[in-house]
């Protein structure tokens, strides 16, 4: 078990890497670690994480209050406090704003189809959590119904929370949520996403199961998570938000609804 000492200087070292990394700016993101079940280990507000000292960081009870440390409790303490009430299996917890996969959150789209096979065997897939003000509880509001069933949550307009059974883990899950939104979007360039069958991701979600009984992955509570080849919804909307009825078109038939379109607009004129 590691001491508390071991645990400032891993969120600082992570903490250096999510800076390095160019996944927060200025004073963004936070980490935190459970250190026992009274108390959590925590970045402080107003500091960058690419810059900070063991000595930095705050020791806060289950409420947020302060235990100890010199500089002042996050303003988003109170999400990973509920990350930590909801899964007690979590024991490290990062917060980021990825350009990439915040990009995805900016434009209300989940990261949530079938594209990589890896993504699907350790994620499942990346949800997208409506919007809430950072600090309020509209922000822990809209987390809480996917907590429970996922280890990364995309934040509408805001970025990513990824946790894990230590901090290592839930580290390594914000760099594969921000390397898979780099996979989609140039999937998405070049026009053409080939997503996996409900069959291919059935064999992984078999495999999933068995890796559950060890890791603690659990299953998505969302309809297509993920999205497979031939789903007729294209994107889950966010939680929360209405729902919205969607489909998919092929290219030709895309052009085809276009062509007639324009056919039919041409007559009247
Ligand atoms: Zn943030």
């Amino acid at each position: 078990m590691k001491s508390e000492r071991q645990h400032r200087e891993e969120i600082v070292r992570f903490g250096r890497l999510l800076h390095e990394k160019g996944f927060v700016a200025s004073t963004d993101g936070n980490l935190s670690v459970r250190l026992d079940h009274d108390t959590v280990l925590s970045t402080p507000t107003s500091i960058s994480k690419g810059m900070m000292e063991p000595e930095d960081l705050v020791v806060v009870d289950m409420s947020g209050r302060k235990v100890t440390g010199r500089r002042n409790v996050s303003s988003e303490i109170a999400m990973h406090l509920l990350i930590y009430k909801l899964r007690p299996d979590a024991r490290g917890v990062v917060h980021a704003h990825p350009p990439t996969a915040t990009g995805y959150a900016a434009a209300g789209l989940p990261l949530n189809q079938a594209l990589v096979s890896e993504i699907v065997l350790s994620l499942g897939c990346i949800p997208l959590a409506r919007y809430g003000t950072p600090g309020t509880p509209e922000l822990t509001d809209a987390l809480a119904p996917l907590v429970p069933h996922y280890d990364a949550i995309l934040m509408a307009n805001h970025g990513v929370v990824t946790y894990g059974d230590d901090l290592l883990r839930a580290y390594m899950k914000m760099e594969t949520v921000e390397h898979f939104a780099q996979i989609a979007l140039v999937a998405h360039l070049l026009g053409r996403q080939q997503l996996l069958s409900q069959e291919d991701v059935g064999k992984l979600m078999e495999a999933r199961t068995r890796y559950e009984a060890t890791s603690g992955l659990r299953a998505p509570n969302q309809p297509n998570c993920p999205v497979t080849a031939g789903s007729t919804i294209a994107q889950a909307a966010p939680a929360g938000a209405p729902q919205q009825d969607k489909f998919l078109v092929t290219r030709e038939e895309l052009v085809a609804i276009v062509e007639d379109a324009v056919r039919h607009s041409k007559r009247r004129w």
